[in-house]
């Protein structure tokens, strides 16, 4: 047994719903609801991340004990635990949805780690809760192992996000209608243990400001920036302006980085964003292949494209506002919300642009390099490229001698590529001579850009791989591939078969090409 010391300050701080069943309602004035976990069959620990674990100060002794499976499966609780559900709104595809809630997610307590921060436990698909509405508070093992494997990824590969300490299968099936056409069928169940400082959301601020519950939507703000945003001391009249303003700058860093690697949230409803400017709720998205900006992964969303990959730093401006707009009545002077949505344009640019100059090799990026970095855009857009492979291989380019070969293992369709060569190559001597013009030596050139531009993403095929012999009881796939996604920037020899690009029959597959919210 462990003695981990649970400070749960969201509980101590703030209001509950005095009600504790899980009956399915409408809660208000209140930021949350105590609520039990429902047993599962069979817990059975599939995967765990070792950096997590150590984070918190769990041995890896702790973690195979039955106990560990029993708790993170939701069976028992450990002492100082005090799960609980919290309850939120958001717009959802632009229009205001109401209350939502954590309908699966459940956390199990706040906890200082042997890191010395914070960090809060929460199981996703633990049961029913009184926000689950019509659906059952559980999850599917694709889904689950999707989002441990991704959460775990971005983190080695730099990108702000929600952890994932554990994947535990429970034993029990779970029907889902994967496209909803009709077709249900009975899948594994698993609950991720997913780790956070908080898993406070936009949604969590909007819903008491549409039920004009502003007293409580003042409490918290203000718990919010002393719990999470200790860095901000100044007077306490100009604090909730400066958080704003640092939201908007963190989510601005945010989206920069999921444009350099190349991932698609697929479902950015204010529900879905934030407070703390993280990566959080990993449901249909999805990875680039193929460079295309109107690209989504999601099947909800193929008409309108709202969440595709190049409508993503727009849409967290939206985000913004929406957030903004839910401040407004603690905002006697509204200056600071303006001023953090202009921020907020201002660091995209600045930090896509920095990241940019990085990725091709640049010290910075000035006006004249725009053209060459457009077309080379243009050219994986028309040729289908893929992103993280072309990228990845430009800093192998003899500069002297720069050929087209060098970047071939990104081509798709590389007869498309040879029809244009001469565009190719045209583009290939620019390029080569704009970073003949960087004052670096060539390998500290080379070694930082192999630092920015990853080998390894969890690619969409690599997942259902992973999941497909995961549902046959293989667990070997998922692991050797996690281990390698820890270090995504370094060539690990034998691994090559995690870098390939996209197979021919992944190219339409469900679960590679096409997702759903269905989890
Ligand atoms: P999502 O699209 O997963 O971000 O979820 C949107 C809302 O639906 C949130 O309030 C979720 O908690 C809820 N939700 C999604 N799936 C389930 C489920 N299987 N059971 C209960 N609530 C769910
Ligand atoms: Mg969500």
């Amino acid at each position: 047994m462990t003695d981990l010391h649970f400070d749960n300050r969201f509980l101590a701080e703030l209001p509950a719903d005095p009600e504790d069943s899980p009956r399915t309602r409408q809660v208000h004035g209140a930021l949350y609801s105590r609520v039990q976990p429902t047993a599962v069959s069979a817990p059975q620990l599939l995967a765990w991340s070792p950096e997590m674990a150590a984070a918190i100060g769990l041995s890896e002794a702790e973690l195979e004990s039955e106990d560990f499976a029993e708790v993170f499966a939701g069976n028992r609780i450990w002492p100082g635990m005090q799960p609980w559900a919290s309850n939120y709104g958001g717009h959802q595809f632009g229009h205001w949805a109401g209350q939502l809630g954590d309908g699966r997610a459940i956390s199990l307590g706040e906890l200082i780690g042997a890191d010395g921060r914070r960090h809060e436990l929460q199981l996703k698909g633990a049961g029913k809760t009184p926000y689950s509405r019509h659906a059952d508070g559980r999850a599917v093992l694709r889904s689950s192992l999707r989002e441990f494997v991704c959460s775990e990824a971005m983190h080695h590969l730099g990108v702000p996000t929600t952890r994932a300490l554990s994947l535990i299968g429970t034993g029990d099936e779970v029907v889902r209608d994967m496209f909803y056409d009709g077709h249900p069928r009975a899948e594994p169940g698993a609950i991720v243990c997913r780790v956070a400082p908080s898993f406070l959301r936009f949604g969590h601020f909007e819903l008491p400001a549409w039920r004009n519950e502003h007293e409580l939507l003042a409490r918290l703000v203000d718990f919010t920036i002393s719990r999470d945003y200790p860095e901000i001391t100044d007077s306490p009249d100009q604090q909730r302006g400066d958080w704003f303003i640092e939201i908007c700058e963190r989510t601005a860093r945010l989206i920069a980085q999921w444009m350099r690697v190349g991932f698609v949230h697929g479902v950015m409803n204010t529900d879905n964003l934030s407070i703390l400017g993280l990566t959080i709720d990993y449901g249909p998205y999805g990875w680039l292949e193929a460079y295309d900006p109107e690209w989504t992964p999601n099947t909800t969303d193929f008409e309108g494209r709202r969440y595709a990959f190049g409508r993503q730093p727009e849409i967290g401006q939206w985000n913004l506002s929406a957030l903004a707009g839910a401040l407004v009545s603690l905002f006697p002077d509204q200056a600071p919300l303006h001023q953090g949505l202009k921020r907020y344009a201002e660091v995209f640019s600045a930090e896509h642009a920095r990241l940019t100059a990085a990725r091709f090799g640049w010290q910075q990026l000035a006006e004249d390099d725009l053209p060459l970095v457009r077309e080379f855009h243009a050219l994986m857009f028309d040729h289908e490229v893929d992103l993280t492979l072309a990228f990845r291989h430009l800093a192998d380019l003899d500069l002297l001698a720069p050929a087209l070969d060098t970047l071939a293992p990104a081509f798709y369709q590389p007869q498309r590529v040879a029809a244009e060569a001469g565009r190719w190559n045209q583009w290939l001597s620019g390029y080569a001579r704009r970073s003949l013009a960087d004052p670096r030596p060539a390998s500290a050139r080379v070694a930082a850009m192999n630092a920015i531009n990853p080998l390894y993403v969890p690619r969409n095929y690599l997942a259902q791989l992973a999941i497909d012999a995961a549902e046959k009881g293989d667990l070997s796939v998922l692991r050797e591939w996690m281990d390698t996604l820890r270090q995504p920037y370094r060539i690990q020899p034998g691994r090559e078969h995690h870098a390939a690009g996209r197979p021919e029959w992944a190219r339409q597959r469900a679960g590679c090409s096409m997702l759903s919210c269905s989890s």
